[in-house]
């Protein structure tokens, strides 16, 4: 239960009724007796800049961003993170302590879409550093895959994406990722901790070119909206052959939490992954940003999930 000292945070976005975040944060506060709300707040298309300042006002110790304002909300940022500078969306707003001498500080940005895939991958046992990485999809959810690829030192990536162009656009910024990567110093976001010496190869091919993949066992990231609930019957490519390249895979689309996708690659033999996990964890990273010191446990994400699941499901 909150108390008057309660730590606030919450959700901009327009709409945000259909947001799950509210009821994941609230749960995990819940769940772990932190003193700590976390509320809905829909925002007018021209008040970004407004709700950023009353939200520092009224004293929120941080936001998360949703559609449509996860590129709009940078410009009132006082700080941004590797994260953003990377992905180029942010979902995630942090209070700067006041100054004595600045006063308004503001917030700083970052973007928790990569580390909520990485630790949902870390939990199935999916690494990636060294391995040969398939992106299928060059939207926003594939921005953040392609950071966290490229973050991880994946060996090789091959974006896959049915706009070609994007695709060729996306690989660009992830070879200015890796080569910055390369020659980051130690402690800046992005350190050069690959593997010795190796930059990741990046790489774009029409999807309905995959027979030229020379791999057999990629790592893949599906970040395409195909699939996606009511057309539970699309997957981003046909051909059951392609997914016999697959060793693992994560599909980011939660709903529904088996598509086509996992479908066609578990039937192939790879192992599997939905989007859920991904979503939740990216909710528990900002939860971690905003209450230091606060480390969320398996077992409340393990509620959390089922809780989920009920409300996504039914
Ligand atoms: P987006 O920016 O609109 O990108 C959509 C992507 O899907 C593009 O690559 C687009 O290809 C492709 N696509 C759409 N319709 C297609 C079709 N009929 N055939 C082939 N490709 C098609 O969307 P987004 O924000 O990245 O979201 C994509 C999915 O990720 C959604 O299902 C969303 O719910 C999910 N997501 C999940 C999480 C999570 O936490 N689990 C987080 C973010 C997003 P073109 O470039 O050719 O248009």
């Amino acid at each position: 239960m909150a108390t008057g000292n309660a730590k606030v945070c919450g959700v901009i976005g327009n709409p945000v009724g259909h947001s799950l975040s509210p009821l994941m944060h609230n749960e995990i506060a819940k769940a772990m007796g932190l003193d700590y709300i976390y509320v809905p707040c829909p925002v007018a298309e021209d008040a970004v800049g407004d709700a950023v300042r009353g939200a520092y006002a009224l004293g929120f110790a941080g936001l998360n961003v949703t559609v449509p304002y996860k590129q709009r909300v940078i410009p009132f940022l006082a700080e941004t993170d590797e994260s953003v500078r990377c992905i180029g969306a942010c979902n995630t707003l942090v209070r700067l302590p006041d100054s004595k001498i600045e006063g308004y500080r503001g917030y700083k940005g970052y973007n928790t879409d990569a580390e909520g895939l990485f630790r949902a991958m870390r939990d199935q046992g999916m690494e990636i550093r060294g391995r040969d990485c398939l992106l299928i999809g060059a939207g926003g959810a594939a921005r953040a895959a392609a950071y966290l690829l490229i973050r991880e030192g994946a060996a090789s990536v091959t974006v896959l994406n049915r706009s070609q162009d994007k695709a060729e656009a996306l690989a660009a910024d992830m070879r200015r990722m890796a080569a910055e990567k390369s020659t980051a110093p130690p402690g800046s976001g992005m350190p050069p901790e690959g593997l010795s010496g190796s930059i990741t190869a990046v790489s774009a091919l029409p999807p309905e070119r995959w027979r030229k993949l020379p791999g057999d066992s990629y790592l893949a990231v599906q970040t395409t909206s195909v699939g996606m609930y009511p057309h539970v019957d699309a997957s981003p490519i046909e051909d059951r052959d392609f997914y016999k390249k697959i060793a693992q895979a994560v599909d980011v689309i939660y709903t529904p939490s088996r598509t086509r996708f996992m479908e066609f690659t578990e039937a192939a033999g790879g192992r599997v992954c939905g989007g859920l996990d991904m979503l939740i964890y990216q909710g528990v990273a900002a939860l971690e940003l905003w209450n230091p010191g606060v480390k969320v446990p398996r077992e409340v994400v393990d509620r959390v999930r089922k809780i989920m699941e009920e409300q996504l499901h039914g």
